[in-house]
């Protein structure tokens, strides 16, 4: 019996260790989506403004007028993830997350984010090739990583940000079209070129989406990268009931990722999803504050948030002790793939402490 049962935990252990080899994270990032409507939902003054929306009979409908607007405009992120897993960053709760570089843009937010570290040289957004190298670089080069590591973006600022030429991690985006490889690939990339193109650098989400979303049915990455834009592009043109839409459809993106990821043998039980956001937006009293960020302007637009969920995630955390920082977000994405981050970078922001036993 004793040796049965001793024979039995080191099959879990062994079962526990097997998983953690195979242990798979998908990052996603919303660009800008401030932590005020994630965790208030619609904001009555905003979405009742004729300046910033024009139909404001269904944004009302959709948004203010549900009882619980959080859940109303992102369904998925507060219906599972925050019970399954870890939801940090509403203020009025005594939460907090923020990113750590003093800039509060995206390339500035974005470096953080991947590389553990804000580097104070970065001051714009101009597409030069990042002098640091991203936890999907250094993971690219791991054994049992190489080639499993995969970038989708909606900004095509990313193949600089990720140092697609150093890194050898494929960047898929802006309005770049992979060479299709399925005939999904092929209709999509068609449909991306027949689209209506109304911002310069940033390709519409439902391309980043589902072209991730085939490349992880086909090729497993182990590492996958997922960067959505529009909740970020709207804001800027002062659209707020679009960005609101944009928010509420990139939940639905959020689900169904997450779906087809428990669903797939690869990835099932042994996936942890990460999200957050490279910046917040203002919410100081000048009208419109709302609608840009940076740190001369833009009051209080450091605020962000995070969310997580996966296997050893605590389950219903909303707080961790100290303000969670963007720069831990490497960090943590190394320790749930069972890895040593500080092997990546000591000088990282440590993980998150939201995994149920000490790792
Ligand atoms: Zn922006």
């Amino acid at each position: 019996m004793r040796i049965l049962g001793v024979l039995a935990a080191a099959m879990s252990l062994a079962a526990a260790n097997a998983a953690a080899a195979d242990s798979r994270v998908v990052l996603v990032t919303l660009d800008g989506l401030r932590w005020q409507e994630v965790f208030r939902g619609a904001e009555t003054a905003l979405a009742e403004d004729p300046t910033y929306v024009e139909d404001r009979k269904a944004v009302k409908a959709a948004y203010l007028d549900p009882t619980d607007r959080k859940a109303a405009l992102m369904p998925f992120l507060h219906e599972v993830v925050a019970k399954q897993g870890v939801l940090i960053g509403d203020r009025d709760n005594g939460s907090c997350a923020r990113v750590t570089n003093d800039q509060w843009f995206s390339y500035p937010g974005y470096n953080e984010i991947l590389t553990g570290r804000p580097d104070p040289a970065i001051r714009s957004n101009d597409p030069t090739p990042n002098a640091n190298v991203t936890v999907l670089e250094w993971l690219n080069r791991q054994p049992g990583f190489k080639g499993k590591v995969a970038a989708f973006t909606s900004w095509n600022v990313f193949p600089a940000i990720i140092n697609a030429e150093r890194s050898g991690v494929p960047v898929d985006a802006g309005m770049t079209t992979p060479k299709a490889r399925t005939s999904f690939e092929a209709a999509l990339g068609r449909m991306q070129t027949q689209t209506p193109r109304i911002w310069a650098t940033v390709r519409f989400d439902v391309f980043t989406h589902n072209y991730a979303l085939e490349a992880l049915k086909r090729d497993k990455p182990r590492m996958v990268y997922i960067s959505y834009g529009e909740t970020d592009d709207f804001a800027h043109e002062g659209h707020y009931g679009l960005t609101l839409d944009a928010a509420r459809r990139t939940d639905g993106f959020l689900r169904e990722l997450w779906t087809a990821l428990q669903a797939d043998k690869a990835y099932g039980g042994k996936t942890t999803l990460i999200v957050t956001t490279d910046h917040g937006r203002g919410a100081g009293d000048k009208k419109g504050d709302w609608k840009s960020h940076g740190k001369v302007l833009w009051p209080r637009s450091d605020e962000t948030w995070i969310a997580v969920i996966g296997p050893g995630v605590k389950a219903g955390l909303s707080k961790t002790p100290q303000c969670a920082g963007a720069d831990q977000v490497a960090a943590t994405a190394l320790t749930a793939l069972g890895l040593d981050w500080k092997a990546f970078d000591p000088t990282a922001g440590a993980p998150l402490p939201i995994f149920e036993d000490p790792r």
